[in-house]
């Protein structure tokens, strides 16, 4: 039995995607073995390699002048490849710290000895509100401006992108990315971790404007290497095949879903039926402000927080799994990344509402 998954990540994957690669594993393509079987630089893999970035192009609408890394290390190798790649030692660069992923962005960056300015802190919302357009302090010398547009921890998500003039923008955009349409051309740099709206962890998406490509430093690590990775078609190196595989089968489930337009339509719907039911009721509440609350991260308190356990206990028993907050953090929390289905918010709004009457 299939349950409903509200996991921040490894997140929930397309029932579909998973009935393919479950129906090929043991002879993919023909092959007469799985995907994982056979070399990557053979024709098959090379075929697959091609279309996966086809399609993430496609999708995103990216224009030529930038190039699609696949890279490993997940989104946390990327708070380190991309102060390597585009500052020198000692160089200012602008951070927007508005969460638990911003700050460890930061304190990587930092140990890499960067000179960071704090263009924005949220800290003191306790994360519960991104920085206003005009209150952001960028320093006009910095090499680039990193921010995280969606807060997978938090909650909380950009409702603009940042204006920052010739300064190149580098977003982490790692649960936030696919769940609708974006213009590439605003960002110097962009990467996101798989392993929440892309496919299974071990992969790092890396869309980087080709003038950034030229590393600031000599001493980069290969497989961090821009450069290095995009005159090799990011197979420097083993990629991790699967994820690659399974990658792959998404963006294709995407494109046949009606794209990132159609993929905005149902993701808006979601999170609208969750939070009206937040809203609506005496038990639930959302610690962010309205205009920020993320459609991906959907977390919530109750008003007696010792009901907690109880909460998750009866609702694995109705199928509706991975709902505690992060540990950080406490109290609950909904991912509706896009293989989450209107179907399994309006379970776990029926949920809540039957817990509600019970317990309210
Ligand atoms: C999950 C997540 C990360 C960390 O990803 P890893 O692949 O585990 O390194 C970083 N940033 C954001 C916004 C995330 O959601």
């Amino acid at each position: 039995m299939r349950v409903f998954n509200f996991s921040a990540g490894p997140a929930a994957l397309p029932l579909e995607v998973l009935e393919q690669a479950a129906a090929e594993l043991t002879d993919w393509d023909g092959c007469g073995m799985s995907v994982m079987e056979v070399s990557h630089r053979g024709k098959a893999f090379t075929a697959l390699a091609e279309q996966m970035e086809a399609r993430l192009r496609a999708l995103l609408a990216i224009p030529n002048s930038y190039r699609v890394l696949f890279l490993q290390g997940g989104a946390t190798g990327q708070f380190a490849a991309v102060p390597l790649n585009l500052a020198a030692r000692g160089a200012r660069v602008d951070y927007l710290n508005t969460g638990v992923w911003s700050a460890k962005a930061i304190e990587e960056a930092e140990r890499l000895g960067l000179q960071v300015n704090l263009a924005a802190d949220e800290a003191g919302s306790s994360y519960t509100s991104v920085p206003a357009p005009q209150a952001l302090r960028l320093d006009p010398h910095s090499v680039y401006v990193h921010y995280t547009p969606n807060e997978t921890i938090g909650g909380v998500e950009f409702p603009y992108v940042p204006e920052t003039g010739a300064v190149p923008l580098v977003a982490d955009m790692s649960s936030t990315i696919l769940s609708r349409p974006i213009e590439v051309s605003r960002f110097g740099l962009i990467y996101a971790g798989a392993q929440k709206n892309i496919g299974p962890s071990g992969l790092c998406v890396v869309i980087v404007h080709e003038s950034l490509l030229a590393s600031a430093r000599t001493d980069v690590p290969t497989v961090l290497d821009y450069a290095r990775m995009a005159a090799h078609g990011s197979m420097l190196n083993t990629p991790p095949t699967f994820s690659w595989y399974i990658a792959n089968l998404v963006f294709g489930w995407i494109e046949a879903q009606g794209g990132l337009a159609a993929m905005a339509a149902r993701n808006r719907a979601k999170a609208e039926l969750l939070y009206g039911a937040i809203d609506a009721s005496g038990m639930y509440r959302s610690p962010v402000e309205r205009t920020c609350r993320s459609w991906m991260n959907v977390p919530f308190t109750l008003a007696r927080a010792e009901l907690v356990p109880e909460f998750l206990r009866e609702a694995a028993g109705e199928g509706l799994t991975h709902l505690e907050g992060h540990r950080s953090v406490g109290g609950l929390r909904a991912s509706l990344y896009n293989a989450v289905p209107l179907e399994a918010v309006g379970a776990l709004v029926a949920f809540m509402r039957e817990f509600e009457r019970r317990h309210g």
